[in-house]
Formats: C-alpha cells, structure tokens, sequence
C-alpha cells in the first residue's frame, strides 16, 4: 500500500476503528468504567494483554525487522493506525520499557539469536523488562557502577545493588551493565547483561514515592549466576551499549513505541482539559476561564503543545530514517518534561487548596488525579537523567563548548 491510495487507507481507518469497538476491555471509555488501580498487577496485567491484541492484530511492531516479529507499514498506515488508537484512547501498555530502551539496544549490539530470542515477546508484551542502571553512586555518573561480575565457566555472578529500579515489581527480565574487569579503565570496564528477574538471588524492594505508589524499586543481586550467552555487545563494551540504551530512553524510543496510549494531544493545543477545568472552578463569584491571564497561559500551552506534536512528527521520520541521534533528542526531552511540570503548575494554581487532597479522599477532585499528577511531574526532570545533565551533553556535544569541570 503506498501513501496515494486514500481509498485503502480510509478501509484501514474502519478497519481499525471497528476492531477497537470490539476489543476494548468492557466498558473502557464510558463514565462507570473504573479502571485498576495504577501500579496494581491488575493494571500490569490488563496493559500486557492490551499490547499482545495490539500486536497480534498488527497494529504495532513497526519499524523494525520482520525476522524479528517486527510489522511492516507504510508511513501512511502507522499514521492511521496511530491516529485512530489516539482518538479513542487506549490502556496504557504494561511496561514501556522494552520496546523503549532494549529493542533499539538489542538492534544495535545484541546478536542473532539475542534478537530473535527476545524482541517479538517484547512485542508482544509477553515478557516486560526493568533497567537496572542507576546505583546509590552511580545515577548521573553513570560509568561509577560499582555491581561486580566474575566468571564462572559458562555463567557470570553478580553482586551489588540498584535504585530507581521502574516497573522491577512486574518485570520478567532486565538489562544491567556490570563491572567485569576491575582493573580496567573507566568506560572499558563493565559489560551489558541481560537477566531473567526470576534468578534466585535477585531481589526486588520497592520504595514508595510521594504519588503514594512503588513505581520502582531498590533491587538487589546476590551471586545471581548470569549465562555468558546473555552479555549483550562484547566483554568490556558495556559503557557503549548503555549509551545505546540511554540515547534510546531519552528520545522515548520515538521510533518504536505502540501507538496504543494518548502520546499526542488529540484536540488542536491538547489543552481543552484545562479549559474545562478553569471554566469549572470557580473564584470570588467568577470563573477562572474569566481571568484573562490563565486564559492566555492556556494559550502558550496549546501553541507549545503544538510545536511539540510537529516536532517529535519531524524527530520520528528522523529516527525511521536512522537520522536522529540522541543529542538531538535531548532538546525536546528536556522541554517536554519541564512543560509537563509547568502544567502541572499552573492547575495546581487553578485549584487552589484543594490540589492537596489525594486519591481517595472524598473531597479530592477527580478521585485526585490532577494531585497525582502534579506530584509525579516532580521526577519527570529527574527520570532518564536530569535536565542539568542533558543540558550538559547539549552544550558539549552540540555546540562545542568546553567541557564543565566539577
Ligand atoms: C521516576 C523515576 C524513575 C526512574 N527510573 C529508573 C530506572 O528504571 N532505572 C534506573 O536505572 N534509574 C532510574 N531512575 C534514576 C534516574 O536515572 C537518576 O535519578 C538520575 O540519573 C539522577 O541520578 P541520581 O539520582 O543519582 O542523582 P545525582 O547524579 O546524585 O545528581 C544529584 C544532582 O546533581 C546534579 N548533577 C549531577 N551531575 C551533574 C553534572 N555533571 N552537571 C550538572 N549537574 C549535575 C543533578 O542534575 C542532580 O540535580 C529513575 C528516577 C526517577 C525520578
């Protein structure tokens, strides 16, 4: 199908149109339907199966080799397809981090049989994945990674600890760069495994944050035998295969990602929620729709949300096209993220006192997903390394400054 045959693409559009009417979970959508609570196994459970119809219907996997379970479509389709599912709203896929960060890492230095063993299951959600990266000393110097593994025969063991550890509670595997060779320098000192999260002595803590969820965890390695076959890129590489994993992680694997969630605003701006939120919250006998200054910081939102759709539009042909290097992509991690907080900012000043008031609690607007909201924001300038640290790599990488010494 090529993108002049609008007759086939409209079929595609019902098609797809039809097929979510009909695979929808019951009630999804309507005022009743009450949803698992997020960060429950429920939930997991309910993403997973929601990618693998996804998938097995051939509605995401594109961009990626079909002798690794991979769908082919042609720009036109996924458009469509992308479209549709964006205009229903979908449940958000369990784990977003394989097709984020390990299929594109897996692309790059994983073998044959690495990348026929794990990319369809990944796919197809059957399998979901944790990034064991970030140690109590090693987050934004990352090359500090103190977990050891030494060889033995045909297995490597590994000891240390990892913090932040997103979505380890449900994960069935996890990628993890370990120091193999102590006496070699920085940056040629650690390779890249993946492991099967069901090793016994893998242990999984979770830490709750301030949302009142354990998104992610302390996770713990206790002599976990590790099969040499599972070291991604060779021995003594793995500084460079993680780089690969975080270039991917800080593009938000834009080339990858199912189209099944709300990734765009829909509506011209994606802002008609605080347009209805401010119509109906009311001050001093008006509403604040009637203030003409939130109604012109509405404004700058829709205009910046929609130079943010035309952009990761422009950065996702990129990234098809093997274009788009993570540098690049850095600048819009770095806006998109602080704009998420700066939304999140002016609801909580739209509504007032009452932002306090959590999930649960029965004066809480919206059973407190706008409070939710506001409060993970916080880490969204922290998570996939800060936004000092992005600024960093766009200064010394894009534009030739001197590197900042500390
Ligand atoms: C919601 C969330 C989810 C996460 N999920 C994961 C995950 O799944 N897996 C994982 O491995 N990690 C995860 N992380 C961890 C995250 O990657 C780290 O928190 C981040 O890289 C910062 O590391 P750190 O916390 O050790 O802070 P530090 O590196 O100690 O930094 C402390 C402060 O110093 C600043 N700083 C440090 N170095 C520089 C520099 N060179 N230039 C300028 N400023 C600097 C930082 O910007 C920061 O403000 C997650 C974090 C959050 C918040």
């Amino acid at each position: 199908m090529t993108d002049e045959e609008p007759g086939k693409l409209e079929a595609l559009r019902q098609e797809v149109r039809a097929w979510l009417k009909e695979n929808l979970p019951e009630g999804w959508g309507s005022p009743g339907y009450v949803a698992p609570e997020r960060g429950s196994k429920e939930a997991h459970d309910l993403g997973k199966a929601w990618q693998k119809k996804v998938y097995d219907a051939g509605y995401t996997g594109f961009g990626i080799p079909t002798e690794y379970g991979g769908i082919e479509r042609s720009r036109a389709e996924v458009a469509v397809i992308r479209d549709e599912m964006q205009r229903t709203g979908t449940p958000p896929p369990a784990g977003s981090l394989g097709p984020m960060i390990v299929i594109p890492t897996l692309l790059r230095y994983g073998n044959e049989e690495q990348k026929k063993r794990f990319i369809p299951k990944i796919l197809s959600a059957e399998e979901s994945w944790c990034e064991c990266f970030s140690e109590p000393d090693a987050g934004s110097d990352l090359a500090n990674i103190q977990k050891t593994g030494v060889r033995d025969g045909d297995e490597w063991v590994v000891n240390g600890q990892s913090v932040w550890t997103s979505g380890s509670k449900f994960a069935d595997w996890g990628v993890v760069p370990v120091k193999t060779d102590p006496n070699a320098p920085r940056h040629r000192n650690l390779s890249y495994f993946v492991f099967d999260c069901t090793s016994p002595g893998f242990e999984v803590r979770p830490l709750k944050q301030m949302t009142g969820d354990a998104e992610f965890s302390e996770t713990f390695f206790d002599n976990v035998r590790i099969p040499h076959a599972n070291m991604i890129g060779e021995e003594g590489q793995g500084w460079y295969v993680a780089m690969a994993t975080l270039e991917a992680e800080r593009g938000g694997g834009i080339q990858f990602v199912a189209p099944s969630r709300r990734i765009e605003p829909t509506t011209l701006g994606g802002v008609d929620i605080y347009v209805e939120l401010a119509k109906n919250t009311k001050r001093r006998g008006k509403t604040v729709w009637d203030d003409p200054i939130f109604r012109q910081r509405i404004a700058q939102f829709a205009i910046e949300n929609e130079a943010m759709r035309h952009s990761r539009e422009r950065m996702r042909v990129k990234a098809i096209k093997r274009q788009l290097t993570g540098n690049e992509q850095s600048i819009g991690s770095i806006f998109s993220r602080e704009k998420n907080q700066r939304q999140a900012n002016m609801v909580a000043e739209i509504m007032g006192a009452n932002i306090q008031f959590m999930r649960g609690d029965p004066r809480a607007l919206d059973d407190g997903s706008w409070t939710y909201t506001f409060l993970r924001t916080r880490g969204n300038t922290i998570e996939t390394g800060t936004t000092e640290v992005l600024r960093g790599i766009i200064a010394e990488r894009m534009l030739g400054l001197p590197r900042s010494r500390q």
